[in-house]
This record gives structure tokens, C-alpha cells and sequence, in this order.
């Protein structure tokens, strides 16, 4: 696996010391049986021991004094009073401990671009996104995608669906790949067209295909997983989409076996753009709709009647002005919802619990009702709801026996969580990324008594803030 100069031992070990000064036991208790070298923190096996444990799985449910035990990156036991003999120990009191949060649609690469949508037409996030995605290098696009993991794990999102509309060659989406493998994250990766691309040029599926001969080299283990970010028969950005390139590039990905994902029916003058997909035999269950703000009841039929997800991001969505999306009606027509962060250009960050939170109060404001849209139905589309849209629900998105090792601890001692009372509206009402003290994926320890054990954030703050001073220059973008 190629990596970074800029992200050598030397750094990650920098970063274990920095826990020793913290009073931690050091690099043992960050990856609970050591590191590869200039890597990643190893999976070990490790118990959390007497956690306030939300399983996120119905028949389960919640566990109030419970452990949970992990080994070799899988969850090997759920419940009281494990027997783990051997197993590094983590202290679960004033925790409340869940499955990573899944996010399900992110631009990840304009992460770079962060609170950059301006207040004029000529600034707003459309001609932002392609002025400077133009002018992007391959380093800035490893720049944007390895902040954006940073503040993933930060802000305890295990699973991200890095959604790359700015793939100007193959270099680009190499080095999309690379800070995704070694962030450590689980996510999808969806190969796009680059930003100011012609409506009549197709996706260079042929590089989707390279991708995928050698998958085996790039998945890292399986985290990472491959679609196509495609451009449908319009876009926001473009306009019309030439029938001939987005046929090709539907075909192509079908062909291929991979998911494909879409933006549609975002705003007032997209409405409509359900109905064509169905007539176009577009829809079914390797599809995913992003926003799906202006849908008939009969188009909501048929994304349900097909299998096809949805994913919402309600603070892109509100930002940018497109609507309130219908969380109700998908959920009540049995579509899989997924919640997402869209573009920090847009949303500022990736807080997933601000996320949750809108989702609900957006919901109970539209039908005016305080009960409309329960705190723990908004915490299944953070978690197991959002991993069902995205096809990873067999492997991740509850804790359980058997899957993958993808969890989070909150610390509920902390000041704005205190005092503890419900544990589904404390995680959706109240908690921040601040809060998240532990995150794991696929049994790494990734973040630990609230800091990240295999980033430096220093350092990847520092060269993104480079990255985009140039790019600044090289766009004469002020
Ligand atoms: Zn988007």
C-alpha cells in the first residue's frame, strides 16, 4: 500500500506521545496490541466494560450496564459480565456506547472549499465548486478527502459515502483513494465526472474498470467499496446531461455490478426528474437518490415500489435553499434513508448529530407535531437506517455478534450532556462531536479519550490551509 511521506511513523508516534503526556498507557492502550509501521493502529482485541450499550438492533435493544468485546476487527460478544481473559480493558462508565454513524453522501474532496459559498450569485457554492475544482491538482483533492476523514472519525462518522464529482484523471481518483485507505474510515467511493466537464462527455468508466480489476489492492480490506457518482439526465451544476453520455455511463456501471448514485429533484425547477427515471427504468435497488425534495406521492411509489434509497442532507438542503426533505413520507413508503453531510462548502462541518437533530426538528415542524418523528427512529437513520441505503447492513450499523467492529463512546459526563436521562434524545438533542471520547472502525482504534490516535491534526490542518492558499492563487479566487 503506497503512503504519504507526510504521514510517517515519526508522526504517528509523535501523536502516541502526546497521549503519554495526556496520562494514557501509551501506544498499547491507542491500538490495543500496537502498529504497523507508519500505519494504521493495529485490530486487536479489547473489551469495553460497563457501557450504557445501544445496540441499534430492535430485538436486542438497549443494554444499561453492558460490555462489549473485539477481536481481530469483529464484534465477538455483546452483554453483561463478558469473559474476555486477555483482552485490553476500557473503562465503559458515564459512556454510552452505539455503532458508528453512518453518513451516506460527501463530497469529500471539496472539504478544501470549507464555508466557501459566498453571498453573491458569482460566489455562491455552484460557481465556487467549479472555478476552483478547475483549477484543482491531485495533492488538493488528497487534501480535501483526508481533512474531510479526519473530521469523520472526529465526529464519530465510521462510514463515509465519498461521492468524487471532481475526477479530472486517474490521478485524481488515486489520490482519493489513498487518503481514504489511510485514514482508516469504511466508505464508498463513487467515481464522478470532474467539475466543467461537457455535458456531452461521458465518465471515464474505463478507470472505473481499472479500479475494479484491482479492487483487491485498493479496498484495504474490504472498507472500501466502489460506485459511480452519476450525473443522471441533469445536474444543478450543468444543466441537461446529453442522453447518449448518461446512458453510457448507467450501462457501464450496471454492467460493472457497481451502486450507482444520484442527485435529483433538489429544487422547485428539477421536480419531476422521479417520473423520467422510472419511465427510463433508472430506478431499483442499486440506486441511490440524494435530496428528492420536489417528489409526487406517486414517485415516492416508485422509489419504494423499486428498492431505491434515499439520502438526505437537511443542512445543505436548508443552506442552499432547495426544501425540506420529506423524511416522513420516504420512511412511511418503507424507502431506505440514509443522512448526510452533502459539502462542508455548504454545511461548514460534518456534525452528524446536528444532522440528526434537524432531521427530527424539521419533520415535527412540518406537520406540527411535537411526536411526529421519534429521537431514537432518527438515531436508526444515523446508524443501521443509513447502513440498509448504502448495502452495509449485514456488516455494519448495529452491534452484534458477528459484524464488523464499527463503534463509538460517548462521554455523558461531559457538561452539555450531563445529566443522564434519555440516552436516544441525549445522542440526538444534545450531543456533539466533541463528546465522542472513542471511535473504532473495523476494531482500530482510531480516536481515544477524545483525540485522534492516527492523525495529526496540526499537521493535516497546516497543509490543507497550504493546499488552498495556492489553489487560491493558481484560480485568482480571493
Ligand atoms: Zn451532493
Amino acid at each position: 500500500m503506497a503512503r504519504s511521506s507526510t504521514f510517517s511513523r515519526r508522526d504517528f508516534l509523535g501523536g502516541a506521545a502526546a497521549f503519554g503526556a495526556l496520562g494514557l498507557a501509551g501506544c498499547a492502550s491507542l491500538s490495543a496490541g500496537g502498529s504497523r509501521p507508519g500505519g494504521l493502529p493495529d485490530r486487536g482485541e479489547f473489551v469495553i466494560r460497563n457501557a450504557y450499550v445501544m445496540t441499534m438492533e430492535r430485538a436486542t435493544g438497549d443494554l444499561p450496564n453492558a460490555d462489549v468485546h473485539v477481536r481481530g476487527g469483529q464484534i465477538v460478544a455483546v452483554g453483561a459480565q463478558l469473559a474476555a481473559p486477555g483482552a485490553l480493558e476500557l473503562d465503559g462508565r458515564g459512556m454510552i456506547v452505539l455503532p458508528g454513524l453512518v453518513e451516506t453522501h460527501w463530497h469529500m474532496w471539496n472539504t478544501l472549499l470549507r464555508s466557501m459559498a459566498g453571498d453573491r450569485k458569482e460566489r455562491g457554492y455552484f460557481p465556487t465548486a467549479r472555478t476552483l475544482g478547475e483549477a484543482y491538482t491531485p495533492n488538493d483533492t488528497y487534501q480535501g478527502v483526508r481533512l474531510s476523514a479526519a473530521e469523520a472519525i472526529h465526529s464519530g462518522i465510521t462510514t463515509v459515502h465519498d461521492w468524487s464529482h471532481n475526477i479530472r484523471g486517474p490521478e485524481y481518483a488515486d489520490a482519493d483513494l489513498r487518503a481514504l485507505r489511510e485514514s482508516g474510515i469504511r466508505a464508498r467511493f463513487s467515481y464522478g465526472a470532474a467539475q466543467g466537464q461537457s455535458t456531452d462527455a461521458p465518465i471515464n468508466t474505463a478507470d472505473i474498470g481499472r479500479l475494479q480489476r484491482n479492487w483487491k489492492d485498493t479496498s484495504n480490506d474490504g472498507l472500501l467499496t466502489l460506485g459511480l457518482a452519476w450525473r443522471g439526465v441533469s445536474t444543478s451544476a450543468t444543466g441537461t446531461i446529453s442522453a447518449a453520455a448518461w446512458r453510457k455511463d448507467l450501462d457501464a456501471a450496471r454492467g460493472m455490478g457497481i451502486p450507482i448514485s444520484v442527485h435529483a429533484a433538489n429544487a422547485r425547477s428539477r421536480a419531476g426528474a422521479i417520473d423520467v427515471f422510472a419511465k427510463e427504468k433508472v430506478l431499483g435497488k442499486d440506486l441511490q437518490v440524494i435530496h428528492a425534495i420536489w417528489v409526487s406521492p406517486a414517485e415516492i411509489r416508485a422509489l419504494a415500489d423499486s428498492g431505491t434509497a434515499v439520502s438526505l442532507s437537511p443542512y445543505t438542503e436548508l443552506r442552499i435553499g432547495f426544501g425540506l426533505p420529506k423524511t416522513g413520507e420516504f420512511l412511511a413508503a418503507g424507502i431506505p434513508v440514509g443522512l448526510s453531510v452533502d459539502t462542508t462548502t455548504l454545511s461548514g462541518n460534518a456534525d452528524m448529530f446536528a444532522i440528526m437533530k434537524a432531521i427530527q426538528n424539521i419533520e415535527n415542524v412540518r406537520h406540527e407535531d411535537e411526536f411526529r418523528l421519534p429521537a431514537r427512529r432518527v438515531l436508526e437513520l444515523g446508524t443501521i437506517e443509513g447502513a440498509r441505503s448504502l448495502g452495509l447492513d449485514g456488516r455494519i450499523g448495529s452491534l452484534k455478534p458477528g459484524k464488523r467492529a464499527d463503534l463509538i463512546m460517548v462521554n455523558t459526563r461531559d457538561v452539555n450532556l450531563g445529566v443522564f436521562s434519555d440516552p436516544a434524545h441525549m445522542l440526538v438533542e444534545a450531543a456533539q462531536p466533541q463528546n465522542v471520547d472513542t471511535v473504532v472502525v473495523d476494531g482500530r482504534i482510531l480516536k481515544r479519550r477524545g483525540r485522534l490516535t492516527a492523525v495529526d491534526v496540526e499537521q493535516v490542518v497546516g497543509e490543507a490551509s497550504a493546499a488552498l492558499t495556492a489553489l487560491r492563487k493558481r484560480a485568482n479566487w480571493w
